[in-house]
């Protein structure tokens, strides 16, 4: 991503989508029924977590693009048997999302000639900013309604209400009641202001087993009840590298529905250099210089040290520290 380095609110992937989220048709009893007959109502359609894209002609592991990939609609009449999402309207005309995670994969690619259902993490860098953050929209959407079927007090079925923006339990005796959910997590560059012997400025990434070749990124974690971001950013850091910081300093946040997360990035200040893994989340965290990033491969590529992925709040926050180094 290029982004001007004087530019103070950060527009990453997946975010910054012009919909309107309110629409009257939300507080309709029948909202249903008026979406699903609405002339110019358009279906992005989820299945098993992943999107409807054309263009895509690579397989599970393959990631090859040979034309421009865009994202496919389909029409109400396609998807009679799906739980529907009204995401909002575009020139008020319904945008919608429906889950056919119970279709077949036959049914689910018989659903159009041109177009096959990707997971967006493949697709997102490559997409139109708005189709990606949409699509990132509907897959957030319909992951919260597929875990929140049944009433966590008593357990009966909920009901799907306010265009999707509700789930109501209809016992009269309990009368829960849920929200479409995201799960706050920091993530974090921590810095070493030059505290090395050399004076050179370096940066602390991490390793979790399980990426690919070479890759280190940012250090995250999950927001804790009762913590503020400053100090889960504090505990995460200290629990993945045995680090002390300071300075925690706010810099961009960005939806990651992967499943549902919302990621508040930040840069802070290392009070100390001397790193120990406290818990099993990471396989190595290390210092880095501008330098060592700079030859670095990216997510992927068969090289001993590689960035973050393209379209992640990681990748931003290793960008924007390389742009203030000389
Ligand atoms: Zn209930």
């Amino acid at each position: 991503m290029n982004l001007p380095a004087s530019q103070s609110v950060a527009q990453l992937p997946y975010s910054g989508l012009r919909l309107k989220r309110t629409s009257p048709i939300r507080d309709q009893a029948d909202w249903d029924d008026i979406c699903r007959t609405h002339p110019d109502a358009k279906v992005i359609p989820v299945w098993q977590g992943k999107s409807l894209i054309s263009g895509w002609n690579g397989g599970e592991e393959d990631a090859s693009i040979d034309q421009p990939l865009t994202m496919k609609t389909v029409e109400t009449s396609s998807v009679a048997d799906a739980e529907l999402v009204l995401l909002g309207v575009d020139d008020e005309s319904p945008m919608l999302a429906a889950d056919l995670s119970h279709w077949s994969q036959a049914d689910a690619n018989a659903l159009t000639q041109d177009a096959r259902f990707v997971d967006l993490r493949k697709v997102g860098a490559a997409l139109d900013t708005q189709e990606a953050a949409l699509l990132s929209y509907a897959r957030g959407m319909v992951h919260w309604h597929q875990t929140h079927r049944h009433c966590g007090r008593c357990g009966a079925a909920t009901l799907n209400e306010r265009g999707g923006m509700l789930r109501r339990c209809p016992e009269t005796s309990c009368s829960g009641q849920a929200f479409p959910r995201i799960d706050p997590a920091v993530i974090v560059l921590v810095v070493d202001d030059s505290l090395h012997p050399d004076g050179v400025p370096r940066c602390l990434l991490g390793r979790a087993a399980g990426w690919p070749k070479g890759v280190y990124s940012t250090l995250a974690g999950f927001v804790e009840p009762g913590e503020t971001l400053e100090e889960t950013v504090a505990r995460e850091v200290r629990e993945e590298s045995g680090i002390g910081i300071r300075d925690v300093r706010y810099q961009a946040s960005q939806p990651w529905p992967f499943p549902s997360s919302l990621m508040i990035g930040f840069h802070a200040t290392a009070r100390t250099l001397d790193i120990a893994r406290h818990d099993q989340e990471l396989e190595d965290a290390r210092w880095f210089s501008a330098r060592d990033l700079r030859d670095a491969g990216t997510w992927g590529e068969d090289k001993t040290l590689c960035l973050p992925r393209q379209d992640s709040i990681a990748r931003y926050l290793v960008e924007r520290w390389l742009e203030q180094q000389a």
